[in-house]
């Protein structure tokens, strides 16, 4: 069964929600409070997405997102906002949210949203929860939807950026020339300088790193090019 976290206070919406999900063929697994959610989590290891209501009487969606993502967790997870709380979306999706449905929505707006991010998450081959995943340290890069995380967080990369990223992972403790980098990441046929390796590992030192003036996951090889090791 495909195990979907509904965590809403008010009644009437969680019933709502819950009655559609079955319809969709989901299990939806009800909690009230944000430690109810919690609890709920550690108790269904293979539930896969989460909805989170923001407005709860204990700790807020906000925050059960930042705790599910603390723990490592890689399920989707959709916030449940209500109009007034626009401005919260760009704080939900800060804390590790995957995607955000506004209220009042419709049932099939909101299942086609998890439709999509159970495909994601890789909900639908359950038996290789972790292909198309490389992990490196705090890093997680999805080579499906090409992103990034850095200790559960979405960190939002160019499709260069991306590609740079994922040479650097497949490639732990190996001194990369900016040449290699350029041919690997722009093809063989690009003929640009040789800086624009450069700027690219600058700013993305400025998203990756703790301190983008110490680097410590991208470091330099002198007169050669750089290293992904730490
Ligand atoms: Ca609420």
């Amino acid at each position: 069964m495909k195990k979907v976290l509904v965590l809403e206070d008010e009644s009437s919406i969680r019933s709502f929600v819950v009655i559609n999900l079955k319809r969709s063929g989901y299990e939806p697994i009800e909690a009230e409070t944000g430690e109810q959610a919690l609890e709920e989590l550690k108790k269904n290891p293979d539930i896969k997405v989460a909805l989170l209501d923001v407005m709860l009487p204990d700790i807020d969606g906000f925050e059960v997102c930042r705790r599910i993502r603390a723990l490592g967790s890689k399920i989707g997870i959709i916030m449940l906002t209500a109009k007034s709380q626009e401005m919260d979306k760009v704080t939900g999706l800060m804390t590790g949210a995957d995607d955000y449905v506004t209220k009042p929505f419709s049932p099939a707006e909101l299942t086609a949203r998890i439709d999509a991010l159970y495909r994601r998450t890789g909900g639908d081959t359950e038996d290789e929860p972790v292909l198309g995943e490389l992990t490196s340290g705090p890093f997680r890069l999805n080579t499906r939807n090409r992103t990034l995380e850095k200790n559960g967080s979405r960190i939002r990369l160019t499709q260069i950026e991306y590609s740079i990223m994922k040479l650097f992972i497949d490639n732990p403790g190996k001194a990369l020339s900016r040449e290699d980098i350029l041919n690997e990441v722009w093809g063989r046929d690009y003929f640009g300088e040789l800086k624009i390796v450069d700027v690219n590992i600058r700013r993305l030192r400025i998203k990756i790193e703790d301190d983008p003036t110490i680097p410590t996951y991208i470091t330099t090889v002198w007169g050669y090019g750089y290293k992904w090791g730490f």
